[in-house]
C-alpha cells in the first residue's frame, strides 16, 4: 500500500564481522564508513565526498548484508527501498516518494540510502513505451535530481544494487552520482569457508564438522545458498533428535542444495 513505510530505518546490528569473504568490497566500502563517521575530515581536505556506490553481482552474494554492515558500521541508520517494489506500490507517486525517502534521510544524516534491484528503475531510457515520459522515467529523474542536489556537508550516501549493470541508464553513472562500482563475486572457497562459520555461529556443530572440506565441495554456491545449505543439515539433525550437526547431516544437506529436486526424484522412484 502506499502507507508502507521504508524498511528498517533504525542502524543495522551487522558489521562487517558478519559478511564472509568479499575482502576486497569490505576494504572499498571502509572509505564509505569513515566518511559516515567523520564527514568534517573529508570537508577539512576538501575532497570530494562519495555519494552513490553502485554494488554489482549475483543474487544471493551478499550486496544487500554488506549495504547494512556499513550502516552498522558507521551507526548511521538505513533506508531500504527495492526497485521493484517501488515500480509496483507507488504507482503515480514514485517520484514524490523519493522526494520523500531523500528529505527523511536528510534529516537523519549521516545516513544509507540502499535501493535494491535498481535495474527495475535505472533501465536505459527512451527504450520504453510513451515518448519517455513514463513513471519510471520520473522516479529516476528525481533520484538523479536528489543525488545532484547534495550539497557539500550533506552525509547521505546512496547505496544501490544491481545484477544487470548492462541495462542501466548511463545517466546514473556519471560522475557524481553511482560513480563508485564494487563487484560483489560468487565466494571463493575461503569465503565459502567463512560462509559455513558465519551461519554455524548459533549451531551446535560435532567435532567431526569440517568446514574447508564442505568448502572445497561447494564451487558456485553463493551465501544464500550456503546460509541455506547450514539450516538444512540443522533441520536434518532435528529431525533425528541429535544434540549436534554431524557432517554426515552437512553432507546430506549440501548434496539437496546441489541437487534439489532431482535428488527427491531419484529416492522417490
Ligand atoms: P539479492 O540480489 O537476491 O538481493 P543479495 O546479493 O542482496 O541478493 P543478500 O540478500 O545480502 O544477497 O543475501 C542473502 C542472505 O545470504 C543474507 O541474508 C545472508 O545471510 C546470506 N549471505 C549472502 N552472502 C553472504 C556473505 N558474503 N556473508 C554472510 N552471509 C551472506
Amino acid at each position: 500500500s502506499p502507507a508502507k513505510k521504508y524498511d528498517g530505518e533504525t542502524t543495522p546490528k551487522v558489521t562487517f564481522d558478519d559478511v564472509a569473504g568479499l575482502k576486497g568490497a569490505k576494504r572499498d566500502l571502509k572509505e564509505i564508513v569513515e566518511f559516515l563517521r567523520e564527514p568534517e575530515k573529508f570537508q577539512r581536505l576538501g575532497a570530494q565526498p562519495p555519494k552513490g556506490v553502485l554494488l554489482n553481482g549475483p543474487p544471493g552474494t551478499g550486496k544487500t548484508l554488506l549495504a547494512r554492515a556499513v550502516a552498522g558500521e558507521a551507526g548511521a541508520p538505513f533506508y531500504s527501498v527495492s526497485g521493484s517494489e517501488f515500480i509496483q506500490l507507488f504507482v503515480g507517486v514514485g517520484a514524490s516518494r523519493v522526494r520523500d525517502l531523500f528529505k527523511t534521510a536528510r534529516k537523519t544524516a549521516p545516513s544509507i540510502i540502499f535501493i535494491d534491484e535498481i535495474d527495475a528503475i535505472g533501465r536505459q531510457r527512451g527504450a520504453g513505451l510513451g515518448g519517455g515520459h513514463d513513471e519510471r522515467e520520473q522516479t529516476l529523474n528525481q533520484i538523479l535530481s536528489e543525488m545532484d542536489g547534495f550539497s557539500v556537508g550533506e552525509t547521505v550516501v546512496v547505496m544501490a544494487a544491481t545484477n544487470r549493470p548492462d541495462v542501466l541508464d548511463p545517466a546514473l553513472l556519471r560522475p557524481g552520482r553511482f560513480d563508485r562500482h564494487i563487484t560483489v563475486d560468487r565466494p571463493t572457497i575461503e569465503g565459502r569457508e567463512q560462509l559455513f562459520e558465519v551461519h554455524s555461529r548459533k549451531v551446535p556443530v560435532a567435532d567431526d564438522v569440517d568446514f574447508k572440506r564442505l568448502a572445497r565441495a561447494t564451487t558456485g554456491l553463493t551465501g544464500a545458498e550456503i546460509k541455506n545449505l547450514v539450516n538444512e543439515a540443522a533441520l536434518w539433525a532435528t529431525r533425528h533428535d541429535q544434540q549436534f550437526v554431524t557432517m554426515d547431516d552437512f553432507e546430506y544437506a549440501r548434496d539437496k542444495v546441489l541437487m534439489g529436486d532431482f535428488r527427491e526424484e531419484i529416492l522417490t522412484e
